[in-house]
């Protein structure tokens, strides 16, 4: 039910697209990766060759999933969490993993990728009921970025911690997918969106900025704002898709504070950031929704070229705070207009 849902409105941006691209044809492809919706749009003139194209980035994506996933046995991740030290050859899980730690150390453990346990232990997708605070304490003196050391290309881990990169292998994966399309078939024009992580290459045809929307977390279907973007990732993390409510009523969702155990309480309901990186992004997003509107701002008004918009409800009334820059693009269309430079 909650991985049904997931999959329908897993997409926490809707994009508005036209028709008509100067020379270029644009071709589309959605499927169904990291247990989420996985979608491909490309701009090209080489018609022979897309279909083509299409079938290598989504088996591309498949098989970097088969790598990172914590829920394949079988995947580099997997075994490193089962035997505890292991020389890592492949140069993407190696790289998502030094990514991971530096992205720790800068949000002060707000991303914090070695919450397996934690993670476990709630087990959103098929879980109803709150786990004992006794678990919930056992599991949090098990993680933290420090028990990860890395010499060369062998990583251990130390403290019982198993990692779980949840919150930042998407991101990772759809900047493999767009460096493939842009080095091997240097197609720069293009949109890969995985379950709200965006990578927008270029332009909408190489003619005008890609439009996405913000997704309302309140309004099933509805959209918050538009923004008109180029070359740059957008991604959103949210309390709405995946949760579950137990017998009091109460949501608890999927995004863990390390400090506490438990579900982030920071009064945000939706986080998207825009940087030119979607791994990054897709960190900061859970990061920043986990600090909350105030100190997340403040944070990322800090970082270079990193751009931020939150959604809280303030006595039921929603209310939206953004980074500076983005604030002073937004017209009374509801529209921003932004360019990462
Ligand atoms: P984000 O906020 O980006 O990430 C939240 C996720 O990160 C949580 O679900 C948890 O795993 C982890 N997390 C929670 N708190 C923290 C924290 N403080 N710091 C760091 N990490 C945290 N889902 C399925 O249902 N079936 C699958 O087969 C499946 N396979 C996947 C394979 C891969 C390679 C990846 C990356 C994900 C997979 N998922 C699967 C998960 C699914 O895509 C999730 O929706 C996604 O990982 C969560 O991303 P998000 O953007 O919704 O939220
Ligand atoms: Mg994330």
């Amino acid at each position: 039910m909650l991985i049904k849902r997931a999959l329908i409105v897993a997409v926490a941006a809707f994009l508005l697209l036209s028709c008509r691209a100067g020379e270029l044809k644009r071709y589309n492809r959605s499927g169904s990766a990291m247990g989420t919706s996985l979608t491909v749009i490309f701009f090209t003139d080489d018609s022979k060759r897309a279909n083509e194209i299409m079938d290598e980035l989504f088996i591309l994506a498949d098989d970097l999933e088969n790598r990172l996933s914590t829920k394949k046995a079988e995947s580099i991740l997997s075994e490193l969490n089962s035997k505890r030290e292991l020389v890592i050859k492949d140069k993407v899980v190696l790289e998502t993993i030094k990514e991971s730690i530096e992205l720790a150390k800068v949000t002060d453990g707000r991303f914090d990728p070695s919450l397996y346990h934690l993670i476990k232990l709630w087990d959103i997708e098929n879980n109803s009921a709150v786990p004992g605070e006794e678990a919930i304490k056992d599991r949090l003196s098990h993680r933290g970025v420090e028990g990860i050391i890395i010499d060369g290309n062998h990583v251990r881990l130390e403290n019982n911690i198993k990692l779980d990169l949840g919150a930042i292998a998407k991101g990772k994966i759809i900047d493999e997918l767009a460096r493939r399309l842009q080095e091997r078939y240097h197609i720069d024009n293009f949109l890969i969106n995985g379950g709200g992580d965006i990578r927008l290459g270029g332009r909408y045809g190489g003619l005008r900025k890609w439009k996405v929307a913000v997704a309302d977390p309140y309004n099933n279907g509805e959209i918050i704002g538009l923004i008109e973007l180029e070359n740059c990732s957008i991604v959103t993390s949210g309390n709405y898709e995946r949760y579950f409510i137990d017998e009091k009523g109460d949501r608890y969702h999927h995004i863990i504070d390390p400090e506490t155990g438990y579900p982030s309480q920071s009064g945000v309901d939706s986080v998207t950031v825009i940087s030119d990186s979607t791994s990054r992004s897709d960190a900061l997003a859970t990061a920043l929704f986990i600090m909350g509107s105030e100190a997340g701002l403040a944070f990322a008004e800090k970082q270079k070229d990193t751009e931020a918009i939150f959604i809280t409800k303030v006595d039921n009334k929603i209310e939206i705070k953004q980074t500076e820059r983005i604030k002073s693009t937004l017209n009374n269309e509801k529209k921003w207009n932004f360019t990462l430079e």
